[in-house]
């Protein structure tokens, strides 16, 4: 039987999502990759733990993680219901509904339909009650944007979620979800977006600050550029590697030229006393405008180089020219 560290509060820093009560772990564990039907059980249980045991709280899930969709959720679901039960008051559990996940009109986009029977199948998967934030997972120009806001309000009312979240949502489209969610009395938690060192979309579109005058927080994902931003590939592509398992991240898009830049990132991380992997965690943090850096990984070793950042988080305005400088 699992039995969580004692310490485990002690070494991870924790913020406020927005102007919410809500705390949330500074790194987040995300189940995209490595927990569906295909993978190994007990890397999912000992990855999990792992996280746990480290003070990260908060695990991110969405209907359509696999594969097969919906098997990260069902899986998340056993070992929640054998060995994490005890902890369920101590955990942010999170999913989400947006993408395509069954067949006909009702299985995509942002229809109440839609919203209210993912959720309803999640929580089934997952043997849950409730889950802590419900997203809709991409703007759906197809649906009214009041007809997706005033289903998560009503999600919230019927106690299946205690906060909702946007995803992918730009700071035009987040501000107008933030208006009508506040119109119907529930505040906008947080908004969910891609960003790291290479991917920079959010600063020119200042999604950071609108989501800060909104009063509501900012999760970040594949802060590692989904493992690009690490050593992970600077010996070649390696076979148990995303890049050749997963065509979310073709093997194409690491060149030559990327590698260059990462090479120099890492020698810079190397200066500072950290794996690249944790100079890049730190620096989605800096200025704290991200509430939590919202990780994968594929085995419990990479959690815990995840974590080791947190001792060491501050950056000099020389240091951050010089990353800006190795990427432009
Ligand atoms: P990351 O950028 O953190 O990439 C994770 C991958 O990087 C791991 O699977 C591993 O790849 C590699 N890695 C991680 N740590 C290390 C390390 N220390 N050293 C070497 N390699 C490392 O995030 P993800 O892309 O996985 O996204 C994280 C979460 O964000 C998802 O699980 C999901 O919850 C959420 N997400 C949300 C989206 C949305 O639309 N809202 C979209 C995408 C993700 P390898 O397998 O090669 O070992």
């Amino acid at each position: 039987m699992y039995l969580a560290k004692e310490d485990r509060y002690e070494k991870m820093k924790y913020l406020r999502c927005g102007n919410s009560g809500l705390h949330l772990p500074r790194v987040s564990l995300g189940l995209w990759h490595n927990f569906g039907s295909v993978d190994r059980y007990e890397n999912m249980r000992n990855m999990l733990f792992t996280a746990f045991d480290e003070g990260i709280t908060h695990f991110d899930l969405a209907n359509n993680y696999g594969p097969t969709p919906g098997s990260a959720e069902s899986n998340f679901g056993r070992i929640m219901s054998e060995d994490l039960k005890p902890y369920r008051d101590e955990m942010i559990i999170s999913t989400k509904a947006g993408y395509y996940m069954w067949p006909g009109p009702y299985g995509d986009g942002g229809s109440r339909k839609y919203l209210m029977s993912s959720l309803d199948q999640s929580l089934k998967r997952m043997g849950l009650d409730y889950v802590d934030i419900f997203y809709h997972h991409r703007f759906d120009p197809n649906t009214p944007l009041e007809e997706t806001m005033e289903a998560l309000s009503d999600i919230v009312r019927s106690g299946k979620a205690l906060y909702v979240g946007i995803s992918n949502y730009n700071s035009e489209q987040a501000r107008k979800a933030a208006e009508i969610l506040k119109a119907n009395h529930t505040p906008l938690l947080i908004n969910q977006i891609c960003y790291n060192m290479m991917n920079r979309w959010s600063e020119a579109d200042h999604l950071q600050e609108t989501m800060k005058e909104l009063g509501a927080g900012m999760i970040v994902f594949s802060p590692l550029a989904q493992g690009v931003l690490t050593d992970r590939y600077l010996n070649g592509i390696p076979e148990d590697s995303r890049a050749k398992r997963n065509y979310f991240l073709h093997e194409d898009s690491i060149t030559e030229e990327v590698l260059a830049k990462v090479r120099k990132l890492n020698e810079m991380a190397k200066g500072r006393g950290q794996s690249l992997a944790d100079m890049a965690l730190a620096w989605n943090l800096r200025e704290d405008k991200v509430t939590s850096v919202l990780i994968g990984a594929s085995r419990p070793e990479q959690i815990l180089d995840n974590v080791r950042f947190l001792k060491n988080m501050e950056f000099t305005r020389d240091e951050l020219n010089e990353i800006d400088r190795i990427l432009s």
